[in-house]
């Protein structure tokens, strides 16, 4: 077994955490502890770890037995001409992070190790969660999504986790998952934690490498459109929001390439608050990046 260890500098990180780049040698780690009846969460990611990602290891590891992240940049979820090239990418950063939030195991293979040749299989959730927002054929695309299903299907399957762990950043993401567990009778709980920020609003994303700082600081009008729409919202008008919203960021001159108000289950358009949750998503590019966010509206 090929067990690479890394510990932290000082007493405190000393938690060494086990990368395995083998679904097998994973599987094998794992076991002990499942027929132990221990429980395992799983927090999957594409590294470039932020703090964003960070919340959701301190989360899996306050409520887990045993803390699995995986580390893979999934390429069938990049659309041609997207920025799977460049995706900006540390390991040794992410694995001494991983450690230090406590992380037990690093499951980092590779792309042949999850796409051995002959791979032909794909999930696929319908319905009209993925076709909408970013999977809209003009933007990333249901392929986006499909990606997404068919790696994160994976990674449960590989795993076999309790609990999994997603962030509210990716919120269309986070229902198509969802979505996927509630059809597919995946024996599993999504648990979905709020966006982490900088201090001037702005999600915190691997994305944002790409910002010139002149982009940088005009990025921060996505989150303050975002809360001017709750405000509104709040005062009785998503309508007035979403202008308001508008204004924000043309004074920042950004044009958004969505900014919506849908049923944050259904994904479907709302005008107004109904009673049930509301989510307002924004997708923009600002300088080299395109960012995406948003803000649920609860009743
Ligand atoms: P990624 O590495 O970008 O694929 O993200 C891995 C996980 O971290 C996904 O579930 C994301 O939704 C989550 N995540 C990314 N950015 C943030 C953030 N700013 N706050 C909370 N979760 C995040």
């Amino acid at each position: 077994m090929n067990l690479n260890l890394v510990s932290g500098d000082t007493p405190e990180q000393d938690a060494a955490v086990r990368v395995l780049r083998a679904k097998a040698e994973l599987r094998a780690a794992l076991d002990p502890a499942r027929r132990a009846g221990r429980t395992i969460g799983l927090v999957p990611t594409m590294g470039y770890l932020h703090e964003g990602h960070l919340s959701l290891l301190r989360a899996a590891r306050a409520e887990c037995d045993v803390v699995v992240m995986s580390l893979f940049v999934n390429p069938t979820q990049f659309g041609p001409g997207e920025d799977l090239d460049r995706y900006p990418r540390d390991e040794e950063s992410d694995l001494r992070l991983a450690g230090e939030a406590g992380v037990d195991f690093v499951f980092a293979p590779s792309v042949a190790e999850v796409y051995p040749e002959g791979f032909s299989s794909r999930i696929e959730v319908g319905g009209g969660l993925t076709e909408v927002l970013d999977g809209d054929r003009s933007r990333r695309g249901p392929e986006h999504f499909r990606g997404v299903t068919t790696i994160v299907g994976k990674l449960f399957n590989i795993v076999g986790p309790d609990i999994a762990y997603f962030g509210q950043k990716d919120a269309q993401q986070a229902a198509v998952v969802r979505q996927m567990v509630r059809d597919l009778d995946f024996p599993l709980r999504i648990e979905v934690l709020p966006t982490v920020r900088e201090p001037d609003g702005l999600a915190m994303s691997s994305r944002n490498a790409y910002l010139e700082p002149a982009d940088r600081e005009r990025a921060a009008a996505l989150s303050r459109a975002l809360a001017a729409v709750a405000r509104e919202a709040e005062a009785g008008s998503l309508q007035r929001g979403l202008e308001a919203a508008r204004r924000e960021l043309a004074a920042a001159g950004i044009e958004p390439e969505y900014l919506e108000a849908r049923d944050a289950e259904r994904l479907e358009q709302v005008q107004e608050c109904n009673g049930r949750p509301v989510l307002v998503a924004v997708a923009a590019r600002v300088g080299a990046a395109r960012l995406i966010d948003n803000v649920l509206i609860e009743p």
